[in-house]
């Protein structure tokens, strides 16, 4: 069954006088839970991450890892921590499962890219081109920076000045062009789905990235790393704040063992 399928059947088995409250909820996707205060964005104040729900906290850990010889810890106490180095260093990687945590992200299309290569204890959900115009706009870079010559996909050094504004001309030109394109496609009744194909992959999307703790981690080792694009180290350090506050020891354990190393961005 279809979203819109799906979405009808629930306003026929609606009551008449609920229905406006449910279309109102779903209707826009930046309406969603606009009130909670963990939101942050990255630089160019466009892109964000939003953290909109946690299950779990580091007793949580240490309780699932002690239900092997039934116990538990009311309070998180010294020996946690210790029993919590000893879970990650021996690679006893299960108890970091349990705890979850659902962001809601507006990233570029190619942050998204690589983000979502990232599967394992992660489930994906993406605004659809098809169902909805993408009228969020397009990324432009603070800074752009040369190819490095010795490192095939990394760029390092941050371009001069007029290199800077010519390339920023290059981008609004280009930008502009695409905008009148997607647009003239879905005047002329080109469908959602096709119009969108002229759309670049710096095009703002957004998601819902659902992903266990230790799938966070594994997420934050690659992507904070200096190998990472500068695009998704700014994600990922994001996305390391909103969950080091939800997990402080967990984190006090992993920067003790210099597991979790933010590369300078
Ligand atoms: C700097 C950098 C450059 C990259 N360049 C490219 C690129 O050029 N092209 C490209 O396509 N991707 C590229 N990637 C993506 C990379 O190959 C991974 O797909 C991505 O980082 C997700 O990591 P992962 O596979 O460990 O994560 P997940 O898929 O979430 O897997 C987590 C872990 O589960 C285990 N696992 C997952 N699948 C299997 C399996 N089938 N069998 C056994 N164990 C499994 C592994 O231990 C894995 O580390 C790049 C990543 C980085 C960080």
């Amino acid at each position: 069954m279809s979203y819109s399928v799906l979405e009808s059947k629930v306003l026929e088995d609606t009551p008449k006088e609920s229905r406006v409250a449910i279309n109102n909820d779903i209707s826009d996707m930046s309406d969603y839970d606009e009130s909670l205060e963990t939101k942050l964005f990255t630089k160019d104040g466009v892109g964000y991450v939003q953290l909109v729900d946690c299950m779990g906290s580091d007793l949580s850990i240490v309780n699932a890892a002690r239900v092997s010889y039934g116990r538990v810890s009311k309070e998180f106490n010294e020996k946690d921590m210790k029993l919590l180095k000893y879970l990650w260093t021996h690679e006893h990687t299960s108890p970091f499962r349990h705890e979850t945590i659902s962001f809601k992200i507006k990233c570029p299309i190619f942050v998204l890219r690589q983000w979502m290569k990232h599967t394992i204890g992660c489930a994906w959900n993406e605004q659809s081109g098809r169902y909805t115009e993408l009228k969020y706009g397009y990324f432009k870079p603070q800074d752009w920076r040369l190819q490095d010559t010795t490192n095939k996909q990394g760029s390092i050094v941050i371009a001069d000045e007029t290199t800077r504004q010519q390339a920023n001309a290059i981008l609004d030109e280009t930008y502009e062009s695409i905008e009148n394109c997607y647009k003239k496609l879905l005047e002329l009744g080109i469908g959602r789905e096709q119009a969108r194909i002229v759309l670049p992959l710096s095009t703002y999307t957004e998601c819902v990235w659902t992903a266990s703790l230790q799938a966070i981690v594994h997420f934050l080792d690659l992507r904070l790393d200096s190998n990472a694009q500068y695009e998704i180290r700014e994600f990922a350090m994001i996305i390391l704040e909103l969950t080091e506050k939800k997990f402080p020891k967990t984190f006090q354990m992993l920067r003790e063992i210099d597991f979790i190393q933010e590369a300078p961005i």
